[in-house]
């Protein structure tokens, strides 16, 4: 891998990065689009990291399909995919890990303590062995990707972050790889996640800014279907993660919620309030 990569920069080519856990859908192939307009040659990697999940979850069961991912890999004009094996990626005496304060330990951070430590050190190591000049993340994964800017400044890191919108199902519910574990009924049930985020869209844009009191009507609205048990809804500052302002900056509002096993997530922008007036 990293001598593809020298190669191609001593082409002068310009690398674009999509780093995935496989079992790909259409919001992985929206990101390699995007990498694919910034850059001359786009890089897949498919890396199911075990040490971005907590002991208790899915890591062993985590739906893999790599004959069809090289597919859409082919059809999508990726110029390689980077498939490495644990062994190489974490040798028997690993010690070093990335890990961002505070950030990490917020909204997902909270119900994964290990999880965002997990992310940073595997994508710190990505970027040190592909060397790319983009790489493409997902907003559905929004504090994911705040992290991964904040340790590209932090660190140093020689590239440039890009976020892409969240790729929806026909009723709304973000795709994700664990979408294939909900049963029928939950499946049908797991729209409320993005109905509930519309509904606060809609109570801010007819002015009410009231973020504890949109967070209320999401949980009950959330509670209506019976197979969702919410993790935490949480309204931030769309940049820091911080403290909400609502009136003058952007605000995130995230949720997660289970279906059983099945741990989902989701959010959306809500634009600061003095620009609705
Ligand atoms: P994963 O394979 O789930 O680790 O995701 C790999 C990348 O795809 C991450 O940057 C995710 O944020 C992004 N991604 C996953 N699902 C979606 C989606 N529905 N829309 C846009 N990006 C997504």
């Amino acid at each position: 891998m990293r001598g593809w990569s020298k190669n191609q920069r001593a082409q002068n080519r310009v690398i674009g990065f999509v780093p995935t856990m496989g079992y790909l859908h259409e919001g992985h192939v929206s990101l390699i689009k995007r990498a694919k307009e910034l850059s001359d040659v786009t890089v897949v990697s498919i890396y199911v990291n075990p040490t971005q999940f907590t002991p208790d979850e899915d890591y062993e069961r985590y739906p893999r399909d790599l004959k069809k991912d090289h597919e859409r890999c082919a059809d999508e004009g990726v110029a390689a995919i980077f498939q490495p094996a644990n062994d190489t990626m974490y040798g028997d005496h690993h010690k070093t890990f990335v890990f961002s304060e505070g950030i990490s330990q917020i909204l997902c951070g909270i119900s994964r303590p290990t999880h965002f430590r997990g992310v940073t050190t595997i994508v710190a190591k990505l970027f040190n062995i592909i060397r790319p000049h983009y790489a493409v993340f997902g907003q559905k994964d929004a504090q994911q990707a705040l992290i991964i800017k904040k340790m590209v400044t932090d660190l140093n890191f020689d590239v440039k972050i890009e976020v892409v919108p969240t790729f929806r199902e026909k009723d709304g519910l973000a795709m994700s790889s664990r979408n294939k574990y909900l049963t029928e009924t939950q499946r049908g049930e797991a729209n409320v996640l993005y109905r509930s985020l519309l509904l606060a869209r809609d109570m801010f844009f007819r002015g009410n800014h009231d973020l504890t009191a949109i967070k209320k009507s999401m949980r009950a609205l959330i509670e209506t279907e019976s197979g969702a048990r919410i993790d935490y809804i949480e309204c931030v500052n769309a940049q820091t993660l911080g403290p909400p302002r609502p009136e003058q900056e952007e605000t995130l509002v995230a949720l997660a919620a289970f279906f059983d096993k099945t741990r989902l997530i989701d959010n959306i922008i809500l634009p600061p309030a003095k620009t609705l007036k």
